[in-house]
C-alpha cells in the first residue's frame, strides 16, 4: 500500500497532495447538543513516495501523554525529508478527552470495539469511522498509551511479536522491554494487525499528565521507527542499552488491607523472594510483606498509597534466559551514572 501515486490522498473527501500538510476534522459522532464530534487529524504527505503510517493517542481519553508526543512529532518531523505519508491523530477518544475519562459515553472502552460497525452501538460506530477512514489505509501504526488510572508504567512496547512486521516495529522503537502480547479482542493494535496493518503500542507514564521525560522517550521511539521504515533519513534511529522480549508478566497483589509502603519503581530488577512492598496498619506496624514470587523487571507500579486484599501493587515482566544480559547492562549503566556524578562533583568543587 505504498503511497506512490501522484493522486491526492483523501480523508473523508479532503485531499492532500504530495509535499502538502493538512489539518482535517473527521466527524465520528454527535453530542447531546446535536453538535458534531470531530477527530483532529494532521496528514503530512512527503514529497517522495513511501509507506503510510498512523500515530494515534488518547484512545483512552485520560491517557494524554501521547497527545504531547504527537504534537512534538508534527513539528519535529522534517516535512521536506519525509518519504510517504504520516497520519497523526493526537486525540482519538474525543468524548473521553472532554470528560478526562478513559471511556466513551455509556462507560464503553473504545479499545474493545475495533474494527467497529457502521450501524453498531456508540463505541462501534466511532471505532468503525476511524478504522475504515484511517487505519485500514495504512501500512503500519503506533498507538500511544499510558498506564491506567492510578498506575505508573516503565516506557515499554507491546505487540504480537510472532508477527515479524510487528516485531520489526517494536525493535525499531528502541524500548528496553518488548511485551509479547497480542492484545484483547477489539483492541486497536490487535484488530489492525489482523487486518494487515502491523501495529504496536507504546505504554509509558500515567494518566492525566504530561511527563517531559516520557514525551521525549516516546518521540525518540516514533522517529526511530519512521527512520527504520524508510520514511525519514537514518540519523533518527535509536539503539537502547539492552532489549528483551518478554512473554509473561504478573501483577503482585496485596493480601491485606492497609497503607502501602512500596520498595520498587518501574525499571527495577526484582529477584524471587525480594521484598517489593509492605502493608502497614494505621499504627504504622507491618501487617503484610509482599515478596516477589518471580524474577524480572518492574514494568508497572500502583501510584495509590492504600491497598486492600487483591490490589495490584507491582507489575513484573518475567526474565529467564535474558536475565544475565539485563543484569550486565544495568551494571554498566549504574557505573556510567556513578562516573557522571563524580564528574559533576569535581566540576562543582572546581567552581567554589
Ligand atoms: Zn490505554
Amino acid at each position: 500500500m505504498m503511497d506512490s501515486s501522484q493522486e491526492e490522498f483523501k480523508i473523508r473527501g479532503v485531499g492532500v497532495a504530495q509535499g502538502e500538510t493538512r489539518e482535517i476534522y473527521l466527524k465520528i459522532s454527535e453530542s447531546f447538543l446535536s453538535t458534531a464530534i470531530q477527530i483532529p487529524i494532521t496528514v503530512i504527505r512527503g514529497r517522495k513516495p513511501g509507506p503510510v503510517a498512523f500515530v494515534t493517542a488518547a484512545v483512552h481519553g485520560d491517557e494524554i501523554n501521547g497527545v504531547d508526543i504527537v504534537r512534538r512529532l508534527i513539528f519535529d518531523v522534517n516535512h521536506d525529508q519525509l518519504m510517504g505519508t504520516l497520519i497523526a491523530i493526537p486525540v482519538v477518544n474525543i468524548q473521553g478527552f472532554h470528560s478526562q475519562s478513559r471511556y466513551l459515553p455509556y462507560h464503553r472502552d473504545l479499545n474493545r470495539f475495533f474494527p467497529g460497525k457502521r450501524k453498531g452501538n456508540n463505541a462501534e460506530r466511532v471505532a468503525f469511522e476511524i478504522f475504515d477512514e484511517v487505519i485500514r489505509r495504512c501500512d503500519f501504526g503506533i498507538d500511544l498509551h499510558t498506564a491506567a488510572h492510578g498506575r505508573l508504567n516503565l516506557p515499554h512496547i507491546r505487540g504480537d511479536m510472532s508477527d515479524t512486521k510487528v516485531r520489526q516495529l517494536a525493535r525499531l522503537f528502541g524500548a528496553t522491554v518488548l511485551v509479547d502480547q497480542k492484545g484483547l479482542r477489539g483492541s486497536l493494535r490487535r484488530e489492525a494487525t489482523e487486518a494487515g496493518v502491523p501495529t504496536i503500542i507504546f505504554e509509558a507514564g500515567e494518566t492525566g499528565k504530561f511527563s517531559h521525560k516520557t514525551s521525549m522517550i516516546g518521540l525518540r521511539g516514533v522517529l526511530s521507527v519512521l527512520s527504520g521504515m524508510g520514511m525519514l533519513p537514518k540519523d533518527s534511529s535509536f539503539k537502547p542499552p539492552f532489549q528483551v522480549i518478554v512473554k509473561d508478566s504478573d501483577w503482585f497483589r496485596s493480601e491485606k488491607g492497609g497503607i502501602l509502603d512500596l520498595e520498587v519503581k518501574p525499571g527495577d530488577l526484582v529477584y524471587e523472594g525480594d521484598l517489593v512492598g509492605e502493608i502497614l496498619n494505621p499504627f504504622g506496624r507491618s501487617v503484610h510483606r509482599i515478596l516477589s514470587p518471580t524474577t524480572g523487571i518492574v514494568i508497572g507500579v500502583t501510584q495509590a498509597p492504600l491497598a486492600i486484599p487483591g490490589t495490584g501493587v507491582v507489575h513484573v515482566a518475567r526474565l529467564k534466559k535474558t536475565l544475565a544480559r539485563v543484569e550486565a547492562s544495568m551494571r554498566k549503566m549504574q557505573k556510567a551514572k556513578r562516573m557522571r556524578r563524580k564528574g559533576d562533583k569535581k566540576k562543582k568543587k572546581g567552581r567554589s
